[in-house]
């Protein structure tokens, strides 16, 4: 679906697919999980999903002629640190809007993890005082306007690289890739389970996987809280991306988005997806964080625990990366 769309390689190619043998047994059994680590994907400032979607997007922004990518987030964002990478990579200037998404305990959440590491590459980070919103933010706006003030220019990438005409083309590729791999590995998953916050991941996904009737096998997890806004913005990429691709339709009912482990709120973990992140990480060495996969793994945990997939079910857990934004969270792990 994707031989028509430039693609700029910002990832090592296919990501590896493992069995989370230990997790599986601890589980019960009866369901087979393994993880696509997609947080392994690259050697661009610990990679993770939004370089997928940035390979898609890169192309457009040189051909604008742009010097400046302009992004926004919350402090501790994953994808302001790809955006970050991606202009270190491709010689362009960075700046990001970091706004006040997570109410936190660490007196260094402002200058460790994420944050940190962009500053590191060059961005010029900019922290504002604008609470949690996935839509599109006047302080963003600001910031375009200030670089072409300045006689630069700007190329936008909106949270997430989520609602760009290009942004769900990255996660269609990834449903190819897990065909392909799954023909190697003589299997099929019946499940991917998917955290979802600014929808593009989750989005891409369903266009791909929708080619073989799928599309409801995808389980968004839902990171954001604000689940009518994601499950709309999931829908809307979803549907974007299938004309641009030249899939069949998208429905609302397609989108599976479950709405039961993003509390307390975005990017403060519950006790419970505490938990979670410490099981993995004890059963496989695998490294979640507090915002994002740590939830989606108290997810899929939960949801084998409590049977809602059929016995003998092979669920492929989407590991989207976002460990660096531990680092501010270390009051809650200073025991372990
Ligand atoms: C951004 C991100 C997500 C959510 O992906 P969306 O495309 O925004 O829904 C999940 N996990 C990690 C680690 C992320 O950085």
């Amino acid at each position: 679906m994707l031989a028509q769309f430039e693609r700029y390689p910002l990832t090592f190619g296919p990501t590896p697919i493992e069995p989370l043998k230990r997790l599986t047994a601890h589980l019960g059994g009866e369901v087979e999980i393994f993880a696509k680590r997609e947080d392994c994907n690259s050697g661009l400032a610990y990679g993770g999903n939004k370089l997928r979607k940035l390979e898609y997007i890169v192309p457009d922004a040189i051909k604008s002629g742009a010097d400046t990518l302009v992004s926004i987030g919350g402090v501790q964002s994953n994808h302001t640190r790809m955006v970050a990478a991606v202009a270190a990579k491709i010689g362009m200037k960075c700046r990001l809007i970091q706004e006040a998404w997570v109410p936190h305990e660490d007196a260094v959440y402002d200058r460790v993890g994420n944050i940190l590491l962009s500053r590191i590459m060059g961005a010029q980070t900019q922290l504002v005082d604008d609470g949690f919103d996935i839509g599109i933010r006047d302080s963003w706006k600001r910031a375009l306007a200030e670089v072409e003030a300045e006689g630069g220019k700007p190329y936008a990438i909106p949270a997430g690289a989520s609602v760009h005409k290009y942004g769900g083309l990255g996660y269609v590729g990834f449903a190819e890739e897990v065909r392909k791999q799954e023909a190697e590995m003589g299997l099929r998953f019946d499940y991917v389970v998917v955290c979802t916050v600014t929808g593009s991941t989750h989005a891409g996904m369903l266009v791909g996987f929708s080619a073989d009737g799928r599309a409801r096998n995808v389980i968004g997890i839902d990171a954001s809280c604000t689940p009518a806004q994601t499950k709309a913005q999931v829908l809307d990429i979803a549907q974007n991306t299938a004309a641009l691709v030249g899939a069949g339709d998208i429905v609302a009912d397609d989108v599976v988005l479950n709405e039961d482990y993003a509390y307390p709120v975005y990017g403060v973990p519950s006790q419970e997806t505490v938990d979670a992140i410490r099981l993995s990480a004890r059963l496989e060495g695998m490294i979640t964080d507090p915002v994002y996969e740590g939830k989606s793994m108290q997810g899929m945990i939960d949801l084998v625990k409590k049977g809602f997939f059929p016995k003998g079910s092979k669920v492929l857990y989407a590991h989207l990366g976002g460990a660096p934004a531990l680092n501010g969270y270390s009051y809650t792990f200073r025991n372990g």
